[in-house]
């Protein structure tokens, strides 16, 4: 069931990177992907993997709460 497997070098020089199915909302197939941590649902929690570019939605995502979180408007 595991999609992910290392690669040296699939996403650059980045060791963080292997390549995998992307678990964001592109949901592509074997891209390179970067382990952002782990989700939690019904209870359970799985590792969470994004490409690149999902990896920059969250990113703004997480830059926009930790603004409000800050209040800053
Ligand atoms: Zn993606």
């Amino acid at each position: 069931m595991s999609a992910v497997s290392p690669s040296a070098g699939a996403g650059g020089a980045d060791p963080g990177w292997v390549r995998g199915d992307c678990g964001w909302r592109c949901g592509r197939p074997d891209v390179p992907v970067l382990w952002v941590g782990d989700v939690a649902s019904s209870g359970m929690h799985a590792p969470l993997h994004l490409c690149g570019d999902c990896l920059r939605q969250l990113d703004a995502m997480v830059w926009a709460w930790a603004r409000r979180r800050d209040g800053v408007h």
